[in-house]
């Protein structure tokens, strides 16, 4: 985010939970890692069916998806069963299944929104929805957020920075007080489909570690690490997730975080970011939302600044 404040230096911590495996086992890590430092983060649920092992299924369908698995590891981020889960096992409820993870975020003081009911349905399918469609998909996840916390969500991050002017329109009725659905820039008011919406969208600004595992420049997590240091210019969003930093990756995530408390970073909510630019004197920038790839990411992801690509993905 380029707000022209050098001597700052923060970090919003996004946390994406995106698989039940990922929900039940990482949160607990994940938590202990973030409170050992006193540092709050924004976390986002996915509540309904863990179908990632349709995922799977894109190793047919997507070029690239393959040689982003295999550079990745993914077997090794995501176990057989969440490979599987949705295909030949059963797809488990994650709102049901982990209320008690996902409860125990906000008891330790970090802030909730919704990552979307079906993670892969959404990724994979929401071009071709109907706004009913969307509506529905969209009003599953709220409504579970509501049961789970007894209020309704103030915010919301789009599954696999996937959005449509329909999931826009459909968000915009919700009236939240920040959506985090797209890649790159600075804060910004999304227009799509012939209107502007007036949800504030802050977008992820540093590439995600599971991108950076994939990238063939960077083979060694004493080059990841030193990559991250040096990312930090001003307000940044980092996304995480908890199939990674809260599983085989999580001591790197650590000396990541240590790494930035040592140069001064401090670690925003994404709700206090909002605030603080909603209150701000400047004028918040309206931007046409499109469709762009980043490196080491399969498919494409929506952005309002697609200039701010050669940030996020300089090591092409
Ligand atoms: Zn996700």
């Amino acid at each position: 985010m380029a707000t022209g404040e050098p001597p700052f230096l923060r970090v919003a911590l996004k946390v994406d939970c995106d698989t039940y495996r990922g929900t039940r086992d990482g949160i607990p890590r994940l938590l202990e890692i973030l409170s050992a430092r006193g540092i709050r983060a924004t976390f986002f649920f996915t509540l309904g069916p863990d179908r990632s092992g349709r995922a799977v299924l894109r190793v047919f369908t997507r070029p690239g998806f393959l040689l982003k698995m295999i550079r990745s590891r993914a077997p090794s981020l995501y176990p057989l069963s969440t490979m599987l889960s949705g295909t030949l096992l059963p797809a488990p409820r994650i709102g049901e299944r982990c209320a008690e993870p996902i409860r125990s975020v906000t008891r330790a003081n970090h802030e909730a929104g919704v990552h979307g009911w079906d993670h892969v349905r959404w990724q994979d399918r929401l071009d071709r929805m109907s706004a009913e469609e969307v509506r529905t998909e969209a009003g599953r996840a709220h409504a579970e957020f509501l049961r789970l916390f007894g209020h309704a969500a103030r915010m919301s991050a789009a599954p696999g920075w996937t959005v449509s002017a329909r999931s826009l329109e459909v968000q915009e009725e919700r009236a939240l007080l920040l959506t985090s659905d797209t890649r790159g820039g600075a804060p910004f008011f999304p227009a799509a489909g012939g209107r502007v919406f007036r949800t504030l969208e802050i977008p992820t600004t540093l590439p995600t570690l599971d991108e950076l595992l994939a990238w063939p420049s960077l083979r060694t997590d004493e080059g990841r690490r030193s990559y991250y240091r040096d990312a930090v210019s001003g307000t940044e969003v980092h996304t995480i997730h908890t199939e990674v930093e809260g599983g085989p990756h999580a001591r790197l995530f650590e000396k990541i975080l240590d790494d930035w408390r040592a140069r001064g970073v401090t670690f925003p909510l994404l709700s206090e970011i909002a605030r603080e630019i909603q209150a701000g004197p400047e004028p918040i920038p309206e931007r046409p939302i499109t469709k762009t790839r980043l490196p080491g990411r399969g498919g494409t992801v929506a952005t309002g600044w697609p200039e701010a690509r050669r940030r996020i993905g300089r090591d092409g």
